[in-house]
């Protein structure tokens, strides 16, 4: 049973799925949670409704598979709080997707949006699939089947799904069919991250690594460490990682060491970056690319840089590897990747943390337009977007920056103070029902 300490529920156990003592991202992130609420003021009396997501959706999800069997899949969609607007997350595949890392994904969801003051609140969804095995007729089969069982949830104004890992403009776009089939109308805003002719906005696919690239200079400029020869090393070269590094070594800065699910590249003159998304594009991921030697996984983390980011997936920065880190600077574009004790050992390292929850949220605030322009059906160009992004990003970050040096907090407590006064004042002034 977790500490129920500054809220306003004392008495009741909670459901087991909620207990905040297993390890995993939803402990991770109740920590998180216990850490701000010291700052909350009145609003802790509010807490517990961060603690607990408003609705959880676990669903069946049966297929024919090409060769005549049936497989079924499991399913998830949390919303972790709606009291800010209409939930919005990504969606997940990924054979080890849970129900705890759902949660947990829906939760930062709801931190990340009132961050940056989009009008949502927080969801996420989730199949416990490896989509690498299946056809294209049957990832087809299992997004559509997904979509009609959490199409209780879904739609334009309750709940809108985004691609995250292993989704993409293509899984949105059957999802977008699929609900338009059900509902009997097309509705383009039930997803964002469509492709650009079905209602889908420029920008949306490089927007959260131009986010991470864009905390990452004004960080950088806050404290004095140039960009241009500036050494990176990024984990994840999917669609986070592969724009944030391409950004930077635009920039200047050098790629020296990539890791992805096929292995680890180094080299210390600097990768050729466009080099690696086409054999990225080509094969499916880092391993086997001619330019770099390869190094172990664990070596990965002692890396000589100045910039680390984390770009693949959860709980990748833990006690154990915390110590290794030389980089000044962790802009974390992966959710979740940095465990609350290696936060600590980064934080008493010097090192510091630009948390996902405010540096990855360039791709829901792109989202956001994504709707927008939806609703309105009216596009805007990818320059008006993209420095519209910039500019949410920049004072999203700066007012981060002020609270943090005000409480001399982390920047990742900072953003929690910040977001989860927007969230429980809402909550506040919404009253509860009846
Ligand atoms: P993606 O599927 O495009 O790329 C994922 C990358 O992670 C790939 O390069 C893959 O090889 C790598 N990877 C997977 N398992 C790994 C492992 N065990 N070790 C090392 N690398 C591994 O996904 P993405 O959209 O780039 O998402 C990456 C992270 O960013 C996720 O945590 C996601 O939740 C987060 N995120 C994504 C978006 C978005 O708009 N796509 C927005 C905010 C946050």
């Amino acid at each position: 049973m977790q500490n129920l300490s500054g809220s306003v529920q004392t008495n009741h156990p909670l459901p087991s799925y909620l207990d905040a003592t297993h390890l995993g991202p939803w402990g991770n992130y109740l920590q998180q949670v216990d850490r701000v609420t010291p700052y909350l003021g009145s609003l802790a009396r509010w807490v517990e409704t961060l603690k607990r997501p408003k609705r959880i959706l676990v669903v069946d999800v049966p297929i024919e598979m090409d060769n005549g069997t049936i497989a079924h899949f499991e399913g998830y969609r949390v919303q972790h709080n709606l009291s800010r607007g209409p939930g919005k997350g990504g969606v997940r595949f990924h054979q080890d997707v849970t129900l705890s890392e759902v949660m947990a994904l829906s939760a930062w969801m709801s931190i990340k949006n009132a961050a940056v003051n989009v009008p949502y609140g927080g969801a996420k969804g989730g199949i416990r699939v490896d989509p690498k095995k299946l056809s294209m007729g049957e990832l087809e089969r299992l997004t559509r089947r997904y979509t009609s069982e959490i199409g209780l949830l879904i739609g334009p104004s309750k709940d809108i799904p985004a691609p995250d890992v292993n989704t993409n403009g293509q899984i949105m776009a059957w999802m977008m069919d699929t609900y338009s089939m059900n509902v009997g109308a097309t509705a383009t805003g039930v997803v964002t991250g469509k492709p650009v002719d079905l209602g889908g906005s420029l920008g949306r696919v490089e927007a959260t690594g131009r986010g991470v690239f864009t905390v990452g200079v004004e960080a950088a400029k806050l404290t004095g460490l140039p960009i241009e020869g500036a050494r990176l090393a990024v984990q994840g070269f999917g669609n986070v990682g592969g724009t944030a590094a391409k950004l930077f070594a635009d920039a200047g800065a050098k790629v020296v060491a990539v890791q992805d699910h096929t292995g680890t590249l180094f080299n210390s003159n600097g990768l050729d970056v466009p080099a690696l998304l086409a054999h990225v594009k080509a094969t499916g991921g880092v391993g086997g690319f001619a330019g770099a030697d390869t190094i172990s996984n664990e070596d990965f983390w002692g890396v000589d840089c100045e910039i680390l980011i984390p770009a693949a997936l959860e709980g990748q920065i833990t006690k154990d590897n915390a110590g290794k880190i030389k980089a000044k600077m962790v802009i974390e574009g992966a959710n979740g990747p940095t465990t609350t004790e290696a936060d600590d050992i980064l934080h008493d390292k010097g090192v510091l943390v630009l948390p996902d929850v405010i540096a990855n949220a360039g791709g829901v605030t792109v989202s956001y337009f994504e709707w927008v322009q939806d609703f309105s059906s009216f596009f805007w160009s990818e320059d008006e977007i993209n420095a519209r992004l910039v500019r949410i990003m920049q004072e999203a970050f700066a007012g981060v920056w002020k609270v943090a040096q005000e409480h001399k907090v982390s920047l990742r407590t900072a953003t929690f103070i910040v977001a989860c006064q927007r969230i429980l004042h809402a909550r506040e002034m919404r009253g509860l029902y009846p």
